[in-house]
């Protein structure tokens, strides 16, 4: 594989892969939580290859359905034809969600399922002829690399070559008991005129898995949605067991508009995005008038082996086994919180479901492009673990197969790195 690695075409434009220190590993197996590389090592999977694996790699019931599927009907146009996976999928997904989500849209991965949600809530006004223009985001959000996805998401050098041509957000803090009143304030000047507010309930993943009270944000929605403001909930990272619930939803007080899907949807397998909207949100577009339609479609639309594989993948997210390994990697997780509190080197531990995470203390500030980044993704690496620390943020996304001696590995691991 080296030679093909050389000729340097396949390589993924994302910074730490261009940039010239490192080389990208061959990967030529996976199994369960390990990664196996072309020169004979095995590496732990501690981000769950981008928070999607959520059943570890290779898993046999998943590739069963895959194969399956492939062999009966691997795709069709979701335009004027519909599929049997399709149906079973949606009327799986709703049941498991707030009463209140009655429509599934489907697309191709997290970003699209996000710039659907969008178009809809602003299609929403349009077609009622009392159309609004504003969209209210969290502050250090993320919502995908996509146009709009990236106009809702924090600015950053990652946005910066293409600020020009994001559409304009009001962005607002995620909610603290401390600054609700306040942003309460902001959001009453603007909401006559604003469409929706777009958010990752519970934990912002890629702004550094930074996590908000269930009741700060339950309290936050229910206030926007007195103003009339659609909620956008993008469960894209949190969704299918992350926090410790099945959706971030469940812990909430209050039922979002519109809700986004993806990554551990198909249990990481294949590229699906979902977004589940209300009926009153579907009647909306409902209509002999063709202008009233959405006109968004992708080729791969509801794909027939992308549901399959997100068939099988609820159906093993909820046995009995996996339930169960969510709940002790929690535990263990819990009781490692204890041990980090009392590291001089760390600030911030924090704990949601199988999601830890805590700042690297040093003197330079912290941020996405802190300099120990590439330090502290070596070391482990080293150690034949994978984790791709967001800046100093530490954090563990492992697999729910993961085993208790493969979390204590990891665990000693962390400590060893820090005492470095
Ligand atoms: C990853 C992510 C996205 C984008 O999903 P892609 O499939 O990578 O386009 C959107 N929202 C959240 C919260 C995410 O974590």
């Amino acid at each position: 594989m080296r030679q093909l690695i050389e000729r340097d075409l396949a390589v993924n434009w994302h910074p730490y892969s261009q940039m010239k220190l490192s080389q990208p590993i061959p990967i030529i197996k996976g199994e369960g939580a390990y990664l196996f590389s072309e020169d004979g090592q095995k590496y732990l999977d501690m981000v769950s290859s981008w928070w999607v694996s959520i059943h570890g790699h290779a898993n046999s019931t998943i590739a069963r359905a895959v194969f399956n599927q492939l062999n009966t009907l691997e795709q069709v146009i979701f335009a004027g034809f519909t599929h049997e996976p399709a149906i079973l999928l949606s009327e799986r997904l709703l049941n498991l969600l707030p009463g209140n989500q009655q429509k599934v849209f489907y697309s191709d991965n997290g970003s699209t399922a996000v710039e659907v949600a969008l178009k809809m809530c602003l299609q929403f006004g349009h077609n009622q002829g009392r159309a609004k223009h504003k969209i209210l985001a969290f502050k250090e959000g993320y919502h995908g690399d996509t146009f709009g996805a990236m106009s809702v998401s924090e600015r950053g050098q990652w946005t910066a070559p293409f600020s020009e041509k994001l559409f304009d957000v009001i962005f607002i803090d995620p909610p603290t008991s401390l600054n609700l009143e306040q942003t309460k304030a902001l959001i009453r000047e603007h909401a006559a005129e604003t469409a929706c507010l777009i958010y990752e309930p519970l934990i912002q993943g890629a702004g550094g898995m930074l996590m908000h009270s269930a009741e700060d944000l339950s309290d936050l929605m229910a206030f926007c949605r007195s103003l009339g403001i659609l909620l956008i909930q993008d469960e894209v990272f949190v969704g299918f067991g992350r926090t410790g619930t099945l959706f971030a939803a469940d812990q909430l007080s209050i039922a979002p508009d519109v809700m986004c899907f993806s990554k551990g949807l198909t249990g990481g397998t294949m590229a699906m995005g979902i977004t589940t909207c209300t009926d009153e949100i579907y009647q909306a577009f409902y209509s002999d008038e063709k202008q009233k339609a959405l006109f968004h479609g992708h080729s791969f639309t509801a794909s027939p082996i992308g549901c399959a594989a997100a068939l099988a993948s609820l159906e093993i997210l909820l046995s009995a086994d996996c339930q169960q390994q969510l709940d002790s990697i929690h535990k263990k997780h819990l009781a490692f919180l204890g041990k980090l509190m009392l590291h001089p080197k760390i600030q911030q531990p924090r704990l949601m479901g199988t999601v830890l995470a805590f700042e690297y203390h040093t003197a330079e500030q912290d941020g996405y492009f802190h300099s120990r980044q590439e330090f502290l993704y070596q070391e482990f690496l080293k150690r034949n673990i994978i984790m791709r620390p967001l800046g100093n943020t530490i954090y563990l996304v492992p697999p729910y197969c993961i085993k208790e001696e493969e979390l204590e590995y990891v665990y000693d691991m962390i400590l060893e790195v820090l005492d470095r």
